[in-house]
């Protein structure tokens, strides 16, 4: 649960209302259900993954056709995969920051995340202005 005085922790961005408890709350729950929804999609990816990593040892003989469709959809499972976890980390990531109340704040760059960000990503762990500059990476 969130404390009481949590609120004043967490920093929002120029303009932006105080974080209410209420807020926050709605926040941190939304984080809960993704971390729940992404183990679930991770483990789903994974054992897809292992299923047409198996599916490979015995592609021997096949026509080169169904090997190369069965790469490619053993590069997209890989893909899938490491994009679920990713996602899932950065989940978990932000609970925990949430939960030490350092949550909003960008690990970059130490500005604010902002209230309005946070809302529709709660699992933003950066601003706006250093997820883009990492994007273009
Ligand atoms: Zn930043």
């Amino acid at each position: 649960m969130v404390g009481v005085g949590a609120a004043s922790l967490i920093p929002t961005g120029p303009g932006e209302d105080p974080w209410t408890e209420a807020e926050l709350a709605e926040v941190r729950a939304e984080l809960e259900d993704e971390i729940v929804r992404l183990r679930t999609k991770v483990a789903s990816a994974e054992a897809e993954l292992h299923e047409l990593l198996t599916e490979g040892v015995d592609a021997a003989g096949r026509d080169p056709a169904d090997v190369g469709a069965t790469n490619f959809e053993r590069d997209q499972g890989v893909s899938l995969a490491a994009n679920a976890r990713e996602l899932l980390d950065q989940s978990v990531q932000a609970l925990k920051l949430f939960n030490h109340g350092q949550y909003g704040v960008c690990e970059v760059c130490g500005q604010p995340i902002g209230k309005g960000r946070l809302q529709v990503f709660p699992r933003a762990t950066m601003c706006v202005v250093c997820k883009q500059k990492d994007e273009r990476r």
